[in-house]
This record gives C-alpha cells, structure tokens and sequence, in this order.
C-alpha cells in the first residue's frame, strides 16, 4: 500500500522587498504586513542588497543589517529573510532578482514593491520594462513623495490599466498598485542619525521592532565615533 502524501502548498503569489536595511524599520515591515492581508499573501521575501550602486555604503556590516531583517521578521510569519542578494557578494539588479525568483518558483506571480520615492526614480531602473514583465509592481505611500512627480511614461501606464482589482496581481505581470497602507514617516536616514546623537535610548516600538532596536543597542550599532 502506498501512501497518498497531502501535497506541499504552493505559494500563488510571491512579493519581493528589497532595500538597504540600515536598519530595517516598522516604516518597511508595517506596510508588508497590511499587503500580505490584502493580497493573501504567504510569502514576502525582504532582501538587504549588497552595497546599492546609487548610494553610499550602508553603515553597519552585511551581516549585521541580514541579522536585523530575520528579527524583522520573526514578528510576522509572512515576512521571509532572505540573505539571496547578499550571498552573490556584488550589486544585483532587481531584474535579475526577479529571473531567479521565477525560477524558484515557476507557478507563481510576482510582485515587486518598492515605497513611492523609489517609484518616482523607476524607469532610471536597469530593464524597468523587463521588470514589468517578469512581476507586477506595488507602490507604498511615503510621506512627501506624490504620485504627480512619477514620470510620464508610468502616469500613462497607469491611466491605460485603468483600476485593476486585487486578484489579477495573483496572476501575470505587468500591472501597477499604487497601496492605500498607512503612511509612515519613518526613514532610515533619520533613524541613524537618532541613534548617534542618542536621541533614542530607550525601546520605540512606534519606529523600530523592539527585537531590532535590543540588537542595535547590544551591538553597538549606529553610534557616533568618539
Ligand atoms: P532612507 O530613509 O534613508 O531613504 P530607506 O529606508 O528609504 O532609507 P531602504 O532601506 O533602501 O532605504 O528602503 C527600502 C525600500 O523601502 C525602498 O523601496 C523605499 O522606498 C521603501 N521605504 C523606506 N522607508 C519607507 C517608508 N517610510 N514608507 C514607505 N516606503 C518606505
């Protein structure tokens, strides 16, 4: 007699976050959380990337920022720590990010999501055209970016889809979500320069998970050198 194993559950849609992560903070985890209740969503994979081209070195180690992120994450088990770009140990690009993922997981749609000031920048991005067409893109709202200073070519991208519900994301490509989640004013810049004038030395959970900030605080991270 065989046995008739349940068969393993595959992911519908897979979302992919990238970012520095210096440090990761409730601004980046709050609104996936929101997402992955809209959508449904089982998996949302956030990946500190390696050193990004256009910005000056993160200022705490790799190892560091990963360890933050699987704190991060340990608060909602949709949230996936996933240390892929990292492990190239040179810059990838979102692109190929996405190629990967696919492979990973070839019954899946994808969806990228990006806060709306990185948005703003999206078509400098290598191959934006071959990131529509390997996922969709969800945008979060961010306190002082707007939706008018998003380049014509997305505004008319936009205008031609018309108001997609939510349940075409979980197949294809191609299409954009700009997310109603709260807005969050929190921006990791800030949030060092906080830490090294010691303007935050107790726990605040409204910026930081408080695992997150215990392991910033035990390691020394983002302080002033004297
Ligand atoms: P800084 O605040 O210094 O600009 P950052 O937090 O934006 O840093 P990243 O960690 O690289 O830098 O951001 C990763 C992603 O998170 C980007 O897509 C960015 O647009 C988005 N993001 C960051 N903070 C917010 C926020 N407060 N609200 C919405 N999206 C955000």
């Amino acid at each position: 007699m065989f046995q008739v194993r349940p068969k393993k559950a595959r992911p519908q849609s897979v979302a992919l976050f990238g970012g520095t992560f210096d440090p990761i903070h409730l601004g980046h985890t709050r609104p996936l959380s929101e997402l992955a209740d809209q959508f449904g969503w089982s998996h949302v994979h956030l990946q500190p990337c390696f050193a990004p081209p256009h910005r000056p070195a993160p200022a705490v180690s790799d190892t560091h920022r990963m360890r933050m992120v699987e704190l991060a994450c340990e608060d909602d088990p949709r949230l996936v720590a996933d240390d892929f770009e990292l492990r190239q140990q040179q810059p990838t690009r979102t692109v190929h990010t996405l190629a990967h993922l696919q492979r990973q997981h070839p019954q899946a749609s994808l969806c990228f999501i990006m806060g709306m000031d990185s948005f703003i920048n999206f078509t400098q991005w290598l191959n934006w055209q071959g990131i529509l067409e390997l996922a969709h893109v969800i945008v979060l709202p961010r306190p002082g970016y707007q939706l008018e200073q998003v380049p014509e070519e997305l505004q008319q991208r936009l205008t031609q889809q018309g108001a997609p519900n939510l349940a075409q994301f979980s197949h294809g490509s191609g299409l954009i979500h700009l997310a109603d989640t709260q807005h969050q004013a929190i921006s990791a810049t800030q949030l060092r320069q906080q830490l090294a004038a010691r303007n935050i030395d107790t726990p605040c959970p409204e910026l930081l998970a408080p695992k997150v900030y215990t392991y910033i605080q035990r390691h020394g991270l983002y302080q002033a050198k004297v």
